[in-house]
């Protein structure tokens, strides 16, 4: 138990990290009101992130004017910036970038950027780019033309559109050869255009890019990616398997969020490697105290070292991570995780006996069951669960629905919770505001 914590393995050097958290803690102090209260008590110098009380989006989006370290930045003018979709790409003020989040909490978050805070992603981007690709890949993403598709959802100040359309009209040799595609677009006219496109590298939800490998199984979409990048959501590991089969190509995994950008990267071995220059990341119990390696967190604490307008410190994130105890069998001696779904998706019931039960997402994925294309499963009361279902063409609906029907009848029998109902939605599964795709919804929650 005497071993460093995940932040200070997961930095080439850990004394430049404590250097830098000492800075912008002091940053905070000194140009935050919100933090300078909330740090009065601390010591002058702070090296260590455990001293820091933990902050979270709700209480810091209640405190936005004084919580950004930028007077000119006011919650007002931000709002009706994001309100405005012909403004994506554009700076406010002229030098902040702005980005919400989907709010899969029911709290969307406002974040204003600088143009440090993507420091951490460019950092684990180009680790990530030497794992997961040869010499070899480089000269056939040039040979297959250097296209690059990203699929994101379109219309919406979220982070992936906002950096992608800045960093594309910054660079104008990019401006030709990448091109966004909306997640919101029907399949069928978002296989068409990328078959026209033919990219080279292709960057999505991994919902979405697990859909288009279905597509491409099918012969509908034949496109020649080397490779495939997702993000934002965690997949079962076989269906990363599943991807690079049916692609023939490289599939790499990002673990990430607007607050700290790209912080992790997959390796083979199906984990991902924390890059920890520029993030702190510390895994936690409900009561905020660190959990050792091989044990799953309740959440995880976050500190981003780069974006100063707005300080991200000791933040939870709400992600259940588990770290791998011993060596990742890739090699890579960053420390290896896994996501397991964030807290807020875990689903709450009672027993008869009056007992409480959670049950992760995970156990809920149902979409592997034959002619399933895509589930979701929404808790609409604490006795009663809503199963969402599209399925694949061809397939004996009724069929797939009995399938589906008996594994969450046995999953929940298996807790002890015969008495929750199971009903068959006639609505298909629905795309939340940031064009993710939910497997599963808890009865909302207050807060
Ligand atoms: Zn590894």
């Amino acid at each position: 138990m005497s071993q460093h914590p995940l932040w200070e393995s997961a930095s080439r050097e850990p004394e430049m990290v404590k250097e830098r958290l000492a800075d912008i803690v002091a940053f905070a102090r000194a140009n935050s009101p919100y933090y300078r209260d909330l740090y009065k008590d601390l010591p002058a110098r702070v090296e260590d992130p455990s001293l820091l009380p933990v902050t979270d989006k709700k209480t810091l989006m209640a405190n936005f004017d004084s919580w950004v370290t930028d007077r000119e930045v006011t919650i007002e003018p931000v709002r009706k910036f994001i309100e405005d979709p012909s403004l994506v790409g554009e700076k406010f003020l002229g030098r902040y970038t702005v980005a919400t989040t989907a709010g899969t909490t029911g709290n969307p978050g406002i974040f204003v950027l600088d143009d440090n805070h993507t420091r951490g992603g460019t950092t684990s981007l180009r680790e990530a780019f030497r794992t997961w690709l040869s010499l070899g890949d480089f000269v056939r993403i040039v040979l297959r033309g250097a296209r690059i598709a990203a699929l994101h959802a379109t219309g919406g100040h979220f982070v992936s559109v906002t950096s992608f359309t800045r960093w594309r009209r910054s660079i104008r040799l990019l401006a030709k050869l990448a091109r966004d595609f909306s997640v919101h677009t029907p399949m069928k006219e978002l296989v068409d255009r990328l078959n026209e496109f033919r990219p080279a590298v292709v960057l999505g939800y991994a919902s979405t890019v697990s859909l288009l490998a279905r597509e491409q199984e099918l012969g509908r979409l034949h496109i020649k990616p080397v490779l495939l990048v997702l993000t934002a959501e965690g997949l079962a590991p076989d269906e990363y398997g599943q991807i690079a089969k049916a692609f023939d190509a490289n599939v790499g995994n990002v673990w990430g969020s607007t607050e700290i950008a790209g912080t992790a990267f997959s390796c083979a071995e199906g984990w991902l490697h924390v890059v920890g220059e520029w993030i702190m990341v510390e895994p936690v119990d409900a009561e905020y105290r660190p959990v050792p390696p091989g044990e799953q967190s309740h959440t995880v604490l976050v500190t981003n070292l780069a974006n100063r307008v707005q300080p991200i410190l000791r933040y939870d994130l709400g992600d259940r991570v588990l770290q791998r105890p011993d060596p990742c069998p890739c090699g890579n001696p960053l420390p290896a995780i896994r996501i397991q779904g964030r807290s807020a998706e875990v689903l709450r019931f009672r027993t008869k006996a009056g007992e409480e039960v959670s049950i992760p997402p995970l156990a809920f994925e149902i979409d592997h069951v034959p002619g399933v294309d895509l589930a979701q499963v929404v808790q609409t009361t604490s006795t009663n669960l809503r199963v969402r279902l599209r399925f694949e063409s061809g397939a004996d609906a009724n069929q797939a629905w009995q399938k589906v029907h008996g594994e969450l009848k046995h999953l929940l029998a298996s807790h002890g919770l015969d008495q929750v109902t199971i009903e068959r939605a006639e609505e298909p599964p629905e795309q939340g505001r940031g064009g993710k795709f939910r497997q599963v919804m808890p009865l909302a929650q207050s807060g």
